[in-house]
């Protein structure tokens, strides 16, 4: 990654204002259900504290709509981050105005303040001077570790960086680097797998990868749109039918840049899209009307995995089915293990797929999980994201 990074810069006894992303679920009682999030950003936390930094921690979380409401409170999360840290993190009232800045400006080394959410202002979103202008105030240096907030332009990702020096925290350097690198210098074979609900979500991503890639796999209900392009029946399985034209465009654009466009040749069908409605395997040329094909099947299966146990780099995006059912989980969880099987690099991004592949523990074998759904989509499809552009070079 050409930008700099904050163990490239000096940030012994600095204000450090690091933005992270502590959008962490929670339950109606206000308990954390997962607190992932908090541990992905201890790395970055645990070395600004061991270099004597005064760590001041600002995020969002939920979605507020610019007003102050207890339910988006990040208290919660300081005590989280408090019991992980073993150490006392201190709660902010706001995340500016002047308590704030002087309660930032007591800080002593190594101290942490965890600013309240940034979305009880409009300006947060509205990527306002004034606001970037108040939250650079109370530091000296800004980090940027929140890869998931990065294609937005915001007073807290991009703004900011307009009046403190601006570098990368470690998550957001990583995602950067991994990414940057399968995109612009990939081991070959290059392999993606596009899955999921919808063409219209991934067009701009297909279309960037097919430059790219050496074989392209699509499964999941968005194979439907594809398979309607090729002129085969997919009954009432979900499929878009305003984006035929632009599918068969895409399949089209693969042949032109020689890509192996691969497509299931199988899929699991049921009458209804309830997990305990019978299902079967078809070939895709035998999908009647009132199927609706929910899974990949295994002949797809073989085909797909086969391709992947080459590659050298893998982008997976997308599940291969309605895998929040267990009857239609399957093809998902064999091009998981296949992923996971990969000697080379493998990234997985997409909320839905980065669940899926969490769910069937095989995250750990994989090179790296992509923590920002929308921005790790953005990001392949050769967009520059704000929150990166704001950093700065080296
Ligand atoms: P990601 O979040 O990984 O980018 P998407 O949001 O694009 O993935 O798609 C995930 C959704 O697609 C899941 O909810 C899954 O149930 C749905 N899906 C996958 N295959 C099918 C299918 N054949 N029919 C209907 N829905 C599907
Ligand atoms: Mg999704």
């Amino acid at each position: 990654m050409n930008k700099l990074r904050m163990d490239e810069v000096d940030v012994r006894g600095k204000r450090v204002l690091m933005r992270v992303d502590f959008n962490v679920p929670m339950n109606e009682a206000g308990d954390i259900t997962d607190d992932t999030r908090i541990r992905a950003a201890l790395p970055s936390v645990d070395y600004l504290i061991a270099q004597g930094a005064k760590v001041i921690l600002a995020s969002h979380l939920g979605r507020p709509k610019g007003k102050v409401n207890a339910k988006y409170s990040l208290t919660p999360v300081a005590q989280r981050l408090s019991e992980l840290l073993e150490r006392p993190v201190a709660m902010a009232k706001d995340c500016v105005g002047e308590e704030v800045r002087q309660q930032a400006h007591r800080l002593r080394d190594g101290e942490v303040l965890l600013l309240e959410n940034l979305r009880f202002h409009t300006e947060e979103e509205a990527n306002d001077q004034e606001f970037a202008r108040g939250l650079a105030n109370l530091a000296e240096l800004f980090v940027n570790d929140a890869f998931g907030t990065a294609h937005r332009a915001h007073a807290s990702t991009a703004g900011v960086a307009a009046y403190i020096p601006a570098v990368a925290g470690f998550l957001m350097s990583r995602e950067v680097d991994v990414m940057g690198r399968a995109l612009a210098n990939p081991e070959r074979p290059f392999v993606a797998v596009i899955g999921g609900a919808k063409v219209s979500d991934k067009i701009d991503v297909i279309r960037s990868l097919i430059s790219k890639v050496d074989t392209l796999i699509v499964g999941g209900g968005m194979a439907n749109t594809f398979l309607r392009a090729q002129g085969f029946d997919v009954g009432r399985s979900l499929c878009e039918s305003d984006k035929t034209d632009l599918a068969g465009e895409l399949l089209e654009l693969a042949k032109e840049n020689t890509v192996r466009f691969l497509l299931p040749e199988d899929v699991v069908v049921a009458k209804a899209f309830d997990n305990d409605a019978p299902s079967k395997v078809v070939p895709v040329s035998g999908i009647e009307a009132d199927d609706q094909a929910l899974d990949i099947g295994p002949a797809s299966v073989a085909v797909f995995a086969g391709a992947l146990r080459e590659a050298q780099t893998v982008i997976w995006n997308g599940p291969m089915g309605v895998f929040e059912m267990p009857s239609f989980a399957g093809g998902t969880r064999e091009i998981a293990k296949a992923v996971a099987e990969c000697a080379g690099v493998s990234i997985v991004g997409g909320g839905d797929s980065v669940a899926a592949v969490e769910m069937m523990g095989l995250a750990s074998a994989m090179t790296h999980i992509s923590t920002g759904g929308g921005a790790s989509l953005e990001f392949l499809e050769g967009k520059v994201l704000p929150g990166v552009e704001a950093l700065q070079e080296r």
